[in-house]
């Protein structure tokens, strides 16, 4: 039986060493001089097309710079454009981003389209180009319509241009962006809808800019790489479940002055990584479960814990207390001591 094996081992190692030989020899075998033909269909970069030689060599033929002035090259249809379709508003004053299929790799929104300023991307605009890397937003455009970039699970990347006129951004612009790393909201930008960054899982950071006044309902949740997060003084609202199942949160900031009035149900509910929150002294009403299942959760403080209520019982539920513990009722919360710290 072993010498069997051994004979088999044998012949197999033979058969391959004789198949490497082989190819090698194959390999060294110099190609004939040949002339060269090259292909009928063009090949493009952003600036030039040419034809490639069929043989595989780096050979080029008719290599020139693209020509036109539609969205196409007339010689060989490379998209000036880069699939982005821009279409004319209404009153003839202003181009608009509308629905593109095949947005591809690191786009660049033009800022003047036809000599008329491109103003906003549309509804749905880019929902699902899952070939889109990165897309440049320039100045010029003031909304980002709903869904606009939903589901584009490879963008890495979302730049505004510098003195950006952004003023909203509508729900789920950029849902389900699974590949966004970071991202920092214009400084004008005063309305941001529900859902806005839910389920973007590797979203480490994000700067929220202080003209935002509200944080929509689930705006954030999903967030699970989100280890910190800075909600500026100008934030009155915090929806329900903004930053639910935000798993790796560990940081909740609330700028100096803070004017947040409300906080929604379920808003940081299964936050579990979160030690720590201070609630501002603005703040009258926190959502039923708001910290629901916050199992980190050690400590909370009250800037003013005699001005707020719930709206329902359990805030805390999951979170700090076992089910005898009669702070679990946050009805009876207000009359506790500004500080709780888990025993
Ligand atoms: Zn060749
Ligand atoms: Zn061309």
């Amino acid at each position: 039986m072993k010498t069997k094996r051994l004979l088999l081992v044998a012949i197999l190692a033979a058969t391959i060493l004789l198949a490497a030989i082989i190819l090698t020899a194959c390999d060294e075998e110099k190609p004939e001089p040949h002339n060269h033909t090259f292909s009928v269909f063009w090949s493009w970069n952003d600036s030039e097309h040419w034809h490639d030689a069929i043989c595989g060599h780096d050979l080029r033929s008719d290599v020139a710079l693209h020509i036109g002035d539609g969205d196409n090259c007339e010689i060989c249809g490379y998209s000036f454009t880069q699939g982005v379709i821009y279409t004319l508003s209404n009153d003839g004053q202003s181009y608009y981003v509308s629905k593109s299929k095949n947005a591809t790799g690191n786009v660049v929104i033009f800022s003047y389209y036809k000599g008329l300023p491109v103003t906003r991307i549309s509804n749905n605009a880019f929902e699902y180009c899952s070939s889109l890397t990165s897309i440049t937003i320039p100045s010029s455009v003031t909304s980002i319509g709903e869904s606009a970039f939903f589901n584009c699970y490879n963008l890495q990347t979302v730049a505004f241009e510098e003195d950006s006129q952004l003023q909203s951004i509508g729900n789920r612009a950029f849902g389900s962006c699974e590949s966004l790393t970071s991202i920092t909201i214009p400084s004008g930008v005063t309305n941001m809808g529900y859902e806005v960054f839910r389920g973007c899982s590797d979203l480490t950071s994000i700067s929220i800019s202080s003209s935002v006044t509200s944080i929509g309902n689930s705006a954030f949740a999903g967030c699970s790489s989100l280890t910190s997060i800075i909600i500026p003084s100008s934030v009155t609202i915090i929806g329900e479940y903004a930053f639910s199942g935000c798993s790796g949160l560990q940081t909740v900031i609330f700028e100096g002055d803070s004017q947040l009035q409300s906080i929604g149900r379920w808003a940081f509910s299964s936050c579990s990584s979160l030690p720590s929150i201070t609630i501002p002294r603005n703040v009258t009403s926190i959502g039923m479960n708001a910290f629901r299942n916050c199992s980190g959760l050690q400590s909370i403080t009250f800037e003013n814990p005699y001005g707020w209520r719930s709206d329902g019982i359990f805030s805390f539920g999951g979170s700090l207390l076992s089910l005898t513990d009669p702070i679990q009722n946050a009805w009876f919360f207000t009359a506790f001591d500004f500080e709780w710290t888990r025993s």
